[in-house]
């Protein structure tokens, strides 16, 4: 197994001052699966203050666990001093830690026996006391809690959640997952406990989820578990909502789960995708042959808030994607001036991703969906951008004080609706934007001459041909 030397150089320093110290943790797994380590965890005998002192660049990250985080040629690197939980509060904490145990009741304190795993690279020695090496090495990734299941979910329910993270693992090492009975049937009944557990931890935890390769067969189990009624409610709803002739056609929920597992995963993505569609359930409506959702991005706007404000994203976060959810039924605009307001409306910074949540979107719909018209739009849209156009007032040939001036007005709010009335117009013509014509065009708009509604034609001709997703 190939350890960073200055992960080496770590164990040196503690095992040199007379301590264990063993490599512990995911990384140990993920090596026996084959994927890369993310990151390194080390467990010692050393005490916290004996690890302060052994590195100069020591933080106290997590003191209470016993953990110090160094820096060692400017990586980070965990350092948690062997412990075991005396009794839990039931809640999130331990109530009582216990520092000075063996590493083998360090490793009975984990949560599943795969990541109950040490490593001595120095000595080149393992520690297996659950026997998981083999069944790794064959590619088979057993989900088992460390002891009774149940107790160890109500010890800390975000457990139950890293059960799913584990079939992402072995999702990304093409490793066949072996569900142990208890532990599963441990997840049902002990499922409303997640809601113990803050918004940021279940939301790292279902992020990592999401980014992974098989996020729809993550989901899919938590749905089939009970988990996911709990922890994210909106989306399990849609579960047996179908979207058309249900012989032919998916669900909401598998097209949700599809269009996660299609698109890019980057994080702000793989929300937006799982949770775009999540207010389907109660717009459905039929009409003949065919089933509609009127509305329904308006819907899952609003739950979508509520989601991302419990999982306690960043409002940054929240807002890009809500954003995506709000648009994502936008159509196709006929005419150059429709998609420059198109451009206006929804903004330049989010087009790349609204495009990409349109693909996948498109893609999870039916197998035999196109994106041909996405693509043909996508070239249009690049075109158009490509020559530059005004999107907002402060692209104008002119500010408000020309307008001031021009009029002979002073500051006030018709300035703004001279200013908006000009982005109309250089929306819909992109040749008005220089100065003359633009105080041509106010001096119109000023007298009352300029046309009655302006731009509400070129809105007619530009808009929707048709719903290009269902
Ligand atoms: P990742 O791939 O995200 O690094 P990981 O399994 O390594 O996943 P970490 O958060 O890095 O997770 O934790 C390191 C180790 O600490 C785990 O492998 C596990 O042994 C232990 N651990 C983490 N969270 C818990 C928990 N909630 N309860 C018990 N043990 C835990
Ligand atoms: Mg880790």
């Amino acid at each position: 197994m190939d350890v960073p030397a200055f992960v080496c150089r770590a164990l040196e320093v503690l095992q040199k001052d007379g301590h264990q110290a063993w490599l512990v943790g995911g990384s140990l797994r993920d090596f026996w699966l084959g994927l890369k380590p993310k990151d390194w965890d080390i467990a010692t005998s050393a005490p916290t203050q004996r690890v302060m002192a052994l590195f100069d660049r020591a933080v106290p990250s997590g003191l209470a666990f016993g953990t110090v985080t160094v820096l060692l040629e400017g990586r980070p690197l965990e350092i948690t001093t062997f412990r075991r939980e005396k009794s839990y509060t039931s809640r999130r904490k331990p109530a009582e830690i216990e520092f000075g145990v063996s590493l083998e009741e360090d490793l009975s304190r984990r949560d599943f026996t795969v990541n109950a795993l040490a490593y001595d690279p120095i000595k080149k020695q393992w520690v297996d006391p659950y026997r998981v090496i083999p069944g790794l090495a064959a590619k088979k990734l057993e989900i088992k809690a460390v002891g009774n299941a149940g107790e160890r979910f109500e010890e800390d329910p975000l457990r139950m959640l890293r059960a799913f993270y584990l079939m992402s693992r072995a999702g990304a090492a093409g490793a066949e997952i072996l569900w142990d009975a208890a532990t599963l049937k441990a997840i049902t009944a002990g499922r409303h406990r997640i809601l113990r557990v803050s918004g940021e931890r279940i939301r790292d935890e279902l992020t990592k989820i999401l980014l992974g390769p098989n996020p729809d067969e993550c989901l899919n189990k938590m749905q089939e578990a009970g988990l996911l009624e709990v922890v994210l409610p909106e989306v399990s709803r849609n579960k047996g909502v179908f979207q058309g002739n249900r012989y032919y056609r998916l669900e909401v929920f598998a097209h949700i789960l599809q269009t996660v597992r299609i698109i890019k995963p980057v994080p702000a993505l793989r929300w937006a995708a799982l949770l775009h569609d999540i207010g389907k359930y109660a717009c459905r409506v039929e009409e003949g042959e065919a089933v509609h959702f009127y509305g329904h991005e308006t819907l899952s706007t609003f739950l979508t808030r509520d989601v991302l404000k419990r999982l306690r994203f960043s409002n940054e976060f929240q807002d890009r994607v809500l954003r995506l959810i709000t648009h994502h039924m936008f159509s196709y605009p006929a005419t150059d001036a429709g998609v420059r307001r198109f451009l206006r409306r929804v903004g330049p910074d989010l087009m790349e991703d609204l495009l990409e949540l349109r693909r996948a979107d498109i893609l999870a719909t039916s197998a035999e969906a196109s994106t041909a018209e996405l693509d043909r739009f996508r070239r249009r849209l690049v075109e158009i951008q490509n020559q530059k156009p005004a999107f907002g007032l402060k692209d104008l040939a002119v500010n408000g004080y020309d307008i001031m001036e021009h009029l002979g007005i002073g500051p006030g709010p018709l300035v703004g609706r001279a200013l908006h009335y000009l982005l109309e117009r250089v929306l819909e013509d992109p040749s008005l934007n220089n100065r003359e014509a633009l105080l041509a065009e106010v001096k119109k708009w000023g007298s009352g001459t300029a046309r009655p509604g302006a731009g509400a034609e070129e809105k007619q001709k530009g808009r929707v041909l048709r719903d290009p997703t269902p």
